[in-house]
């Protein structure tokens, strides 16, 4: 677990090597471990200075957040703690010099661990990263890292590192203070060494040095004051209060600070425990780490299919979406066959990428060579001849059932017989479009989204007669372009279009019963989303609802109800505001200027004298969406709650706190749940009537997920 070694010379050397794991995390084992060999080089008088490294390529990736959510109980939690807060100040006080060779990533605890070293001197790799990213997940440092890095830097330097969870590279690391040296990769265990051996005296760290000071100023300074109150401010705007870890971090600084370090330890382990147990951790860990995790090892595969491995896509339609999925594509080193009906479309579509490739350029995030390189592997064509030796044929041309269906017949004449054939339609069922090709197991949905080069989501739609092989396949590829796939079953708007518009229709509806548009959209931040839905009506324009919403009533005839919220976005369209693409919409968009509400809604949607309260209009908001996520998993849609919650935190951006929209339901709980949406049916309207399947799970006792 961790290797010990004494030298000739007296350095004990520790070497972190975890059994059975690729990389060394912070759990129960690793503990006991690192406390015996603490103990063990403290104590031992032969042992005159301390080398603590890692025999993997990385030094520790962090927490195991198995092993942190394995604690439900505060007092376990708090002990564990404290026990490892107890350990480290053991180490960095004994007088000893301790030095920190990192051989590459030093994350989270990792990181925590590093900052007990009076040395510390990394591998100089591109791959490593540096940082306390614990809040990006619901957590904060426990291991001392909110105490000793603005200790070390600066609470102006720390502040940043420990809110947004930056992850710095070893160059940044070093300029900050973070680390000591920098040394070619494969030298940093020596370079320990000779500062090791170096030193002649005992050794402090310099928050243990008398007439320490804070450097760029102590809490109580007046600049460090306007700086912690500026960053809670910017918090509040931010985060509307709905998560607790950031605004814990703050706390632990400003009270942890004022006072010396064992104190300031004591307050981080009290508000650590608090932040592993609120909901919003366990919420944001089951999705964005462990569902994540599932997703993009594939975990949706099916079994017993070869691997596919792409080396020529083609793709059809050089559009937004079509330039995007050729860049993504061509990025993963696949050449890239982009097909439009005239070349200079084409080139337009190949241009998307050169543009993208300029602005990396520009920061040094790529080298030309590697660009340029890129740039060559996008074919722009007109002529499906050049389709021939593509494992796999992605289009998305006009949303248009005709059209879609003569280049599906095109591409499968030159086609390979094996080759997949997908759709990135928006709202066409797949099962439809399969009936123009002659091979509809080899046909499926892969469903992207805007702009595709930031969106990692891919949607992928199981038609009726999709194979399991073409499945599999077709996951190997979003895994080769480095993109996270959920699999949903063939309806109309398949999954996260339906359930995405329930969220702007319900805030339409609000419109119709004359809640105040500045109140819905705050609703909707206060909920948690990016975007209230008035922006967000904009941004997709009315315009495309009410043709989404034609198409559905001309498909489904007498089966067809129209949805709230469809007459507020007809009569918005009818006055040609048809959203920012126009300049006007329920906003305003002066050139250059910010995007204001426009004033003439209030004639158009006269307010009520009597407004609602906010909370029952963001338990609206969420409840909306939630609900229709269930009926989508009634209806065999979809399968798995981790694709559901992964969609909607990548897809349309459900608020990660809330862990998704089963990960809301099941951590509001299912009865409670079926309660709110029973009171909300019964003042809003049918659309929020629980679904059966959730009085069926509450009666057999089921969840959706074991914790
Ligand atoms: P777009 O209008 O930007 O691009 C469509 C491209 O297809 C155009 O360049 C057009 O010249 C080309 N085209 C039309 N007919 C063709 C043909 N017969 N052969 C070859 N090329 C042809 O549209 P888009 O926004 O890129 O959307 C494309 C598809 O992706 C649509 O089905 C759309 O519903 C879907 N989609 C769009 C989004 C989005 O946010 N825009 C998101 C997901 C899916």
């Amino acid at each position: 677990m961790i290797n010990f070694e004494l030298d000739a010379q007296g350095i004990a050397t520790l070497s972190w090597d975890m059994p059975g794991r690729s990389q060394n995390v912070i759990n129960g084992e690793s503990c006991a471990a690192l406390f015996a060999a603490i103990e063990r080089a403290v104590s031992d008088p032969a042992v005159k200075g301390i080398l603590m490294t890692s025999a993997k390529a990385d030094f520790i990736a962090g927490g195991d957040l198995e092993w942190l959510q394995s604690a439900d109980a505060a007092p376990e939690l708090y002990a564990r703690t404290t026990a490892l807060h107890k350990a480290l100040r053991h180490l960095e006080t004994c007088g000893k010099p301790v030095a920190m060779a990192l051989p590459g990533t030093t994350l989270g605890g990792g990181l925590e661990v590093a900052l007990c070293g009076h040395y510390r001197v990394a591998a100089d790799k591109p791959s490593a990263r540096f940082g306390l990213p614990e809040v990006t997940l619901g957590l904060l440092p426990g291991g001392g890292g909110t105490q000793r890095l603005p200790r070390l830097i600066g609470v102006q330097n720390a502040l940043p590192l420990l809110l947004e969870g930056k992850r710095l590279k070893a160059a940044d690391a070093l300029k900050l203070g973070i680390l000591n040296a920098v040394v070619a990769a494969g030298t940093e265990v020596q370079a320990a060494r000779d500062w090791l051996l170096a030193q002649t005296g005992p050794v402090q760290q310099p928050w243990d040095t008398k007439g320490y000071k804070i450097p760029g100023g102590a809490i109580s300074s007046p600049a460090v004051q306007q700086l912690i109150m500026a960053a809670n401010a910017m918090l509040r705007a931010k985060t509307y209060g709905n998560y607790p870890a950031p605004e814990h971090i703050l706390s632990c600084v400003y009270e942890g600070l004022i006072t010396d370090l064992d104190t300031g330890l004591k307050t981080e382990a009290r508000y650590f425990v608090h932040a592993v147990l609120s909901p919003q951790a366990k919420n944001m860990i089951r999705s964005l780490f462990f569902g994540m995790n599932e997703a993009n090892k594939l975990a949706a595969r099916p079994a017993g299919v070869d691997k596919q491995r792409y080396s020529r896509v083609g793709i059809l339609g050089a559009g937004m979406m079509g330039a995007g999925i050729a860049y993504v594509t061509a990025k993963a080193g696949i050449t890239a066959v982009l097909l439009d009906t005239s070349l200079e479309a084409a080139e337009r579509g190949k241009d998307y990428s050169r543009k993208l490739l300029e602005k990396q350029a520009a920061r040094g995030q790529i080298t030309p060579e590697k660009a340029a390189a890129l740039l060559e592997r996008i074919v722009p064509t007109t002529d499906y001849a050049a389709l021939d030796g593509a494992e796999m044929v992605i289009e998305a041309v006009f949303e248009d059932r005709t059209i879609k269906a003569d280049v599906t017949r095109k591409s499968e004449a030159v086609l390979a017989p094996d080759a997949i054939f997908a759709s990135n339609t928006s709202t066409l069922p797949i099962t439809g479009l399969a009936e123009a090709s002659a091979r509809p197991a080899n046909f499926i949905g892969l469903h992207f989204f805007s702009p595709v080069d930031k969106m990692p989501l891919v949607e992928v739609i199981m038609g009726k007669g999709t194979s399991d092989a073409t499945l599999a396949r077709s996951l190997d590829y979003i895994a080769a372009v480095g993109m996270t796939p959920i699999v949903v079953n063939d309806a109309r708007g398949f999954y996260t279009s339906r359930v995405f518009s329930t969220y702007v229709m319900e805030g339409l509806q609000m419109l119709k019963e004359g809640v105040r548009p500045a109140l819905i959209e705050n609703a909707g931040l206060q909920a948690g989303m990016p975007v209230g839905p008035l922006a967000l009506t904009d941004e997709v324009s009315a315009e495309l609802l009410v043709k989404i919403e034609k198409q559905t009533a001309a498909d489904l005839g007498d089966a067809y109800r129209p949805r709230p919220g469809l007459e507020v976005a007809q009569r918005i369209v009818a006055l040609g505001r048809i959203g920012k693409k126009a300049g006007q919409g329920f906003y305003e968009y002066p050139e250059g200027g910010k995007k204001s509400l426009w004033q003439g809604l209030a004639e158009l949607f006269p307010p009520a004298a009597e407004q609602p309260d906010v909370d029952v209009l963001v338990q609206r908001l969420i409840a909306v969406q939630a609900v229709e996520t269930v009926r989508c998993m009634e209806e065999g849609v979809l399968t798995t709650a981790r694709d559901v919650d992964i969609g909607a935190i990548l897809g349309w951006g459900f608020p990660p706190f809330r862990g998704g929209t089963i990960g809301h339901i099941h951590s509001t709980g299912i009865a409670a749940f079926i309660g709110q949406c029973e009171a909300l049916a019964q003042q809003f309207g049918e659309r929020f009537q629980p679904p059966a399947l959730l009085k069926t799970m509450v009666e057999e006792g089921r969840t959706f997920y074991s914790r």
